[in-house]
Order: C-alpha cells, then structure tokens, then sequence
C-alpha cells in the first residue's frame, strides 16, 4: 500500500470522521440535559460522574486502541482498502453483514467472556456497569480489554470479512457515523419512542407506531445496565439477533420468569 503525504490514509479519515460524530453528538445530548429541552423523553437520572470525568477514558480508548487497530486493519489489507466507490447494492448488503456480524461477536465477547464471574472486575467490564446509561459518551467508558472486545473487534471483524467496505468514504462514514449515534443514543438516558410505545388497538396505524416505538427504543441496554444478565446485544441499532436465539433479550427473560410462576425476581431468571 503506497501512502501519499498530500492524502491521509483513509483509516485516518474515517477515524476523524467517527472522532467528530461522536464527540459532536455527545455535545448534543450534553445541551439537552444542560437546558432539559427534551426532558420529558429522559427516562433515567442524568449521571452522577460528570462528563469532563469520562472523557478522559474514552478519548484514551479512541486514541490509544480504536486508532491503530483501524491502522492494522487497513495495512493487513483487510479494510479501508480496495475500490474508491463500491456501489448502493454492495454497500447495502455490507451494512446488513455488518450488523449481524456486530450483534455476534459482540454477543460473545459480552455475555461469555466479560460476563464471567470471575473475568468481569478482572477483565473491567465493572467499569462499565459503574455508569448508569445516563450519559452518552459512557458508552466508550470501559477498559482497554473491554473497549477492543466489545467496540473495536465487534466493527472491525465484520467489516473485513464483508470485504472491507473499499476505499469508500460516504460508506464508512455513514457506518461509524451510525454506529456512533446508537451508542450515544442508548446511554444518553433519552429514549424517543415514549410518544409511539403506548399506542393501542389493532389498526394498521396503531401496529406501526407500536413496531416504529420497537425500533427507536432505547430500553434494551438500559435494562442491561440496571439488571445485568439480559440483553447481552448491543441495543439502538441492533438487531438483537443473538439475544433473541439464546432468550435473553430483556422482554423474553420477563416473560419466562412469569411462567415460572414463582417469586424469583425477572432478573434472575437467566444465567
Ligand atoms: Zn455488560
Ligand atoms: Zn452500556
């Protein structure tokens, strides 16, 4: 791979882009819990860190761990490489390849290694589960093991093996860009689907509203965070494909407890 000095390698580029993403929106829900602006979708108690006390972390995370894995990524051939435009039907399919790729390696990485008893103070994930879902950018407050199990290698095995995106631009901006909004969005405390989640009756009107509240939820990983074992899948975004196989999406783990018709509290249900 030859390097230009007029032209950054295209990692760099998609890393700044992703940099500006998520920083920028970060701000954005910052102001809406400076001026409460949209209060009434805030469904949990902002923080108690503050914000200036998690960026340290999470900037050390994007430098230090994110930057130079996207760099091997590319300098292995792997991503980030390829053709300048890759076409709508490709980048569709990749995005699509890419979100169930996320959901599995992510699910692996969070539910049966950070998830261990014995691994989850040692390995960090406690870090974690010490923010409350309640402020955006605490979705990259983690360890290092942590933030390259559960952000990094979750993006970037996928990516490679649907061929790497290309050297496309608008293709990796949009997916870092968005994978960036549903992790700030789904521990922002906000959750947008409250005005849609309580329509009711059978008319089509109703049945969408009710499948759009589904779909811009924010509640999958808050019930992760306030209770531990459910909802192992990244949550905004997310297809939660490996939550729904293996019955451990928040709704499911409610529902089995309920049969069980004892006391056993919901969160319990699962191991
Ligand atoms: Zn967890
Ligand atoms: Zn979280």
């Amino acid at each position: 791979m030859q390097l230009s000095l007029s032209t950054p390698p295209l990692f760099l580029t998609v890393w700044a882009a992703q940099m500006i993403a998520y920083h920028g929106i970060g701000l954005w829900f910052l102001w809406l819990d400076r001026t409460r602006r949209l209060a009434r979708f805030k469904t949990r108690p902002v923080e108690r860190r503050p914000y200036v006390e998690i960026l340290p972390r999470v900037l050390f995370n994007q430098i230090v761990i994110l930057l130079p894995a996207m760099a091997l990524f590319q300098f292995a051939g792997l991503a980030f490489v390829g053709p300048a435009h890759i076409g709508l039907v490709a980048a569709i399919l990749s995005l699509a390849g890419m979100s169930i790729g996320h959901d599995v390696v992510q699910y692996i990485f969070h539910r049966w290694l950070m998830h261990r008893p014995d691994l989850m103070n040692r390995l960090g994930h406690s870090v974690h589960h010490s923010t409350t879902a309640s402020c955006s950018i605490s979705a990259c407050y983690m360890s290092a093991a942590d933030f390259l199990a559960e952000i990094v290698l979750p993006y970037l095995i996928p990516l490679a093996l649907v061929g790497g995106g290309g050297a496309d631009v608008a293709f990796h901006v949009f997916a870092v860009t968005a994978g960036a909004f549903g992790g700030l969005y789904e521990h922002s405390g906000y959750d947008f689907s409250l005005t849609h989640a309580g329509a009711e009756g059978a008319s089509v009107r109703a049945w969408m509203a009710r499948a759009a509240a589904t779909m811009i939820s924010s509640r999958a990983h808050a019930e992760h965070h306030a209770r531990g074992n459910v909802s192992f899948s990244d949550g905004f975004g997310s297809s939660s494909l490996c939550d729904t196989i293996f019955r451990t999406r928040w709704d499911l783990v409610r529902a089995r407890a309920r049969r069980r018709g004892n006391n056993e509290p919901a969160s319990e249900a699962t191991t």
